[in-house]
C-alpha cells in the first residue's frame, strides 16, 4: 500500500478549491484535481505541478451520476484508494436584482443550486466511499458557508444559496452519525468571505486564507472532532 496519501478536491480549477489543492499538496498529499472543464482542469494541474504539487486531473461534474462514477474509477486506477475528499464545488446561482428574493423566487434557481451544492456532495461522497473506506484515516470536508447558519443569519437574502448550505450542514451531520463507528471523519467548513470569481473578487480574504480551514479539517487526527462546523476561529453555530 502506497505511503503517499491522495486527496480529491472538487471544483479545484480555481478559487478556494485551487488553494485547497495547493495547501494539501504542500502538506504532502497527491492531489486529484476534480474539475468539469478539460482546458481549465489541465491548466490547473499544470499550474500545481509547476508549484511542486504532485497533481493529476480528474474529470468531474458533480451534477452527473456517471461523471462521479467515472471519477471514482479513474482515482481507483491512479491511486487505489482515497484518503481525503474535499467537497468544494459550489455555485451561488444568480444574485442580481433580487434574483433570490424568497417572495419571487424562480424555483428552477433553487433546483440548480441544490443540485450542485447539496446533491452534488451526496453524489460524489457516495461514489468515493468505497475508495475512502480503503484508507487508514479517511477525512471528508464539506465547504459550506456561515450564510447557511440559522443562528447567525449573515449576508444578503439569498433564498436559494443560503438554504443550500443549511441543507449541506444537515447532510454533514447525517453522514457523521452514519460514520460514528467508522474511521471516516466528516466536518463542514466556512472559508470566510473570500476574493474569488464567486464574490466578484470583492472580499477581504485570500483563497489561501479561505483554504486553511479545509486543509486543517482534512488532516485531523483520528480523535478529531466529527460532524461539526468550523471556520478559522473555531466552531460556527448551526
Ligand atoms: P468559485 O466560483 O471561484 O469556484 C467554484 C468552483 O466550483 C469552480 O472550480 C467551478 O468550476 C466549480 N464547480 C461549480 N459547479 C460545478 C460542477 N457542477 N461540477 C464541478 N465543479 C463545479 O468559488 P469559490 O472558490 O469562492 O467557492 C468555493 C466553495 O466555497 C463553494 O462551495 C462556495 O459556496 C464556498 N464559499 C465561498 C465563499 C467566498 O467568499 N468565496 C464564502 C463561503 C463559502 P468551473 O470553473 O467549471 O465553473
Amino acid at each position: 500500500v502506497s505511503e503517499t496519501k491522495t486527496a480529491l478536491v472538487t471544483g479545484a480549477n480555481k478559487g478556494i478549491g485551487f488553494a485547497i489543492a495547493q495547501g494539501l499538496g504542500a502538506a504532502g498529499f497527491r492531489v486529484a484535481v476534480g474539475a468539469r472543464d478539460d482546458a481549465r482542469r489541465d491548466a490547473a494541474v499544470q499550474h500545481l505541478q509547476d508549484a511542486g504539487v504532485d497533481a493529476f486531473g480528474v474529470a468531474l461534474d458533480v451534477t452527473f451520476e456517471e461523471s462521479a462514477a467515472a471519477a471514482a474509477r479513474s482515482i481507483e486506477t491512479e491511486a487505489g484508494r482515497l484518503d481525503v475528499l474535499v467537497n468544494n464545488a459550489g455555485i451561488s446561482g444568480p444574485t442580481d436584482n433580487g434574483a433570490q428574493d424568497p417572495t419571487t423566487l424562480d424555483l428552477e434557481v433553487v433546483r440548480t443550486v441544490v443540485e450542485t451544492n447539496v446533491l452534488g456532495v451526496v453524489r460524489v461522497t457516495n461514489a468515493m466511499l468505497p475508495l475512502l473506506q480503503r484508507a487508514e484515516s479517511p477525512r471528508i470536508v464539506n465547504m459550506s458557508s456561515d450564510m447557511g447558519s440559522l443562528t447567525l443569519r449573515t449576508g444578503p437574502i439569498l433564498a436559494a444559496y443560503a438554504p443550500s448550505k443549511t441543507m449541506l450542514n444537515a447532510i454533514t451531520v447525517q453522514y457523521a452519525r452514519r460514520f460514528v463507528e467508522t474511521k471516516i471523519i466528516v466536518n463542514a467548513a466556512c472559508p470566510g468571505y473570500v476574493a474569488t470569481d464567486f464574490t466578484g473578487h470583492n472580499a477581504p480574504r485570500t483563497p489561501e486564507q479561505g483554504a486553511a480551514i479545509a486543509v486543517r479539517l482534512a488532516t485531523l487526527p483520528d480523535d478529531g472532532p466529527r460532524g461539526s462546523f468550523f471556520n478559522d476561529d473555531g466552531t460556527v453555530p448551526w
